[in-house]
């Protein structure tokens, strides 16, 4: 039904997409995914459009003092070098003010053939004032009065200019709640008369608002998700588009809830891990939630030097990551030497990063991702005499990843671990690469030995950068949350840290008792594989590959939301 109609299209929302470096519009993981996801779309030909904002000015660009503090500054992207200006335009009403927006258009085309658009909304042009001219230049940057303007524009806008460019809709799927404005547009769209109905509640039709919607949940912790003050709420809005009781029956009584919103108006919910969908499900009682475990876009981030090697023994893996199930017929030499040859790229980019050699020969531990309370990035540290007596001379640390502006815990987090870099160097070798970014990751995930991640459960929703290592054959060595629990076979396709809770474990202060495993795992596993059982080594690197790759890609991740979200 969906590929004979071909004029009716699936529209994917997201405040983020991550599709290359060059395009500075997203932050982290929930950009990334949105990237992979229409990568993949194009690749399986499905009718798809993507929407977006044009925050130019990107999240930030990260550089790290002498001291180790984060300083930022603006990304500066100009549009028309890589996207078109379509001759389209719509408005949406802020403060009973028009705003106008207009979309570039970014084309995404995959070795199949398939091509998906993407637009971006821009409100930076002559026609608006000023302030107005700034809402679309900032990524998660501002007060709540800026975000929710993001959102009006983002969410009801989006859905103009689809109706503007006589687009026809057979799904809206709202990544993360961001988009969740969309759904007072379509109320408005499939408002029943008066006269029909006879109630004045009746005439907003939430039915069939909910047939249209798809909605994909990312944080499982209540203050993670996007809320406004009603007082805000009405200023921007008025009752331009619905009335305030309305709005409340949909998005809470207390605060504007977008996910909420989003929920109360979407036939089909889900988290991104088994583990969030239950996680999700006992926070959202009374909601049918389900679960799609993330992936990420195979052919992104398999480094060249393995794709050469992949090319040549399981040729057509980009398309069919289900081929790396056969990745047994390559030879352990190949797969080493293409390893080597990865971590040594690395080396290179570190080198002339941060003017520290890394030692070709030393177990290579990789971190980076989000700088943030809950990642434990210094859970490593601990014990640092314990550490020191462990790893000197035997492993090397790599260490990235930004903090948000306001989050000075994280900040405080980045200059710690610069902090101990130097007073640690001639004992263990660490660096914090600055500025980490989807190129910057790209190297990172394939070039070390180790990919470590050690989050607070259960606050990592899914996590993706472990299946990037795994593809590239990096051994994933992680705290059992989000989608490692799917993936992990101790000894086999990693190594775990933690013990696996079930249940409502929001409150358990893991950290002592995950440390004491890193530490036993790290001593009496790790490095005496990767020094001694150079076999086992490659055994694991493998089976990251034909049982991890295999199937946390987003080719398995879309065929599973086109049978069970868009078709269903
Ligand atoms: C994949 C990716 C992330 C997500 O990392 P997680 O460890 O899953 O949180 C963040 N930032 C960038 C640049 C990435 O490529």
């Amino acid at each position: 039904m969906l590929r004979k109609n071909n004029d009716s299209l699936i529209a994917y929302f997201s405040m983020e997409i991550g599709l290359t470096p060059q395009i500075p519009t997203y932050s982290g993981g929930l950009g990334v995914l949105a990237g992979d996801t229409v990568k993949t779309a194009a690749d399986l030909k499905l009718p798809f459009v993507a929407i977006t904002l044009l925050t130019k000015r990107g999240y930030f660009e990260q550089a790290i003092d002498s001291e180790g503090n984060q300083i930022e500054y603006p990304s500066n992207f100009e549009p028309h070098t890589m996207m078109k200006l379509l001759d389209v335009t719509t408005y949406v009403l802020i403060e009973g003010k028009k705003v106008y927006i207009r979309p570039w258009l970014y084309e995404v085309k995959s070795q199949t053939g398939g091509i998906v658009p993407v637009l971006y909304l821009d409100t930076d042009f002559d026609l608006n004032s000023h302030k107005d001219r700034e809402i679309t230049h900032y990524l998660y940057g501002g007060d709540s009065e800026y975000r929710l303007k993001q959102e009006i524009i983002l969410g009801i806008g989006g859905v103009r200019i689809l109706k503007e460019m006589n687009l026809r809709i057979w799904r809206y799927h709202m990544n993360e709640g961001h988009s969740a404005l969309l759904t007072i547009e379509l109320l408005n769209d499939n408002k029943r008369s008066i006269e029909e109905v006879w109630d004045e509640n009746l005439v907003w039709d939430p039915d069939a608002v909910k047939q249209l919607c798809v909605f994909t949940t990312h944080t499982p912790v209540a203050a993670g998700h996007d809320r406004f003050d009603y007082s805000l709420v009405s200023r921007l809005l008025r009752e331009d588009y619905i009335p305030m009781h309305v709005l409340q029956r949909f998005a809470g009584k207390e605060n504007c809830n977008m996910t909420f919103l989003a929920m109360n108006l979407s036939e089909y919910i889900n988290g991104v891990a088994k583990k969030h969908g239950e996680v999700s499900r006992k926070m959202f009682p009374g909601y049918e939630i389900s679960a799609i475990t993330n992936g990420v876009h195979s052919y992104t981030w398999v480094c060249p030097e393995m794709a050469k090697v992949y090319d040549k023994y399981i040729p057509g893996w980009a398309n069919e990551p289900e081929l790396f199930v056969r990745v047994e017929t390559i030879p352990d030499e190949e797969i080493k030497n293409a390893r080597k040859e990865a971590k040594k790229a690395l080396f290179d980019m570190v080198f002339q990063k941060t003017g520290v050699r890394f030692d070709l020969d030393i177990l290579t531990i990789g971190f980076a991702r989000r700088a943030t309370a809950y990642k434990r990035p210094h859970l490593l540290f601990y014990d640092l005499e314990r550490l020191i007596k462990i790893g000197e001379g035997k492993i090397q640390i790599i260490y990235g990843g930004k903090a948000h502006p306001h989050d000075y815990e994280g900040k405080k987090m980045i200059k710690r671990i610069f902090e101990l870099a130097k007073y640690l160097k001639d004992k263990i070798k660490i660096v914090y690469l600055p500025n980490y970014n989807m190129e910057i990751a790209q190297r990172l995930v394939s070039g070390v030995d180790v990919w470590l991640n050690t989050p607070q459960r259960p606050l990592e929703a899914s996590g993706t950068s472990g299946m990037k290592a795994a593809h590239n054959g990096v051994i994933n060595f992680s705290v059992l949350d989000g989608w490692w629990i799917e993936g992990y076979i101790e000894g086999v396709t990693g190594w775990s840290i933690g013990k696996h809770h079930s249940g409502d474990d929001f409150n358990i202060d893991s950290t002592p008792g995950d440390a004491e495993d890193l530490y036993n795992k790290l001593e009496h596993e790790i490095i005496p594989t990767y020094y001694n059982d150079k076999q086992k080594w490659c055994f694991m690197t493998k089976n990251s590959i034909s049982k991890i790759a295999y199937y946390f890609n987003t080719h398995r991740m879309m065929r599973r939301y086109v049978t069970e979200a868009y078709l269903a």
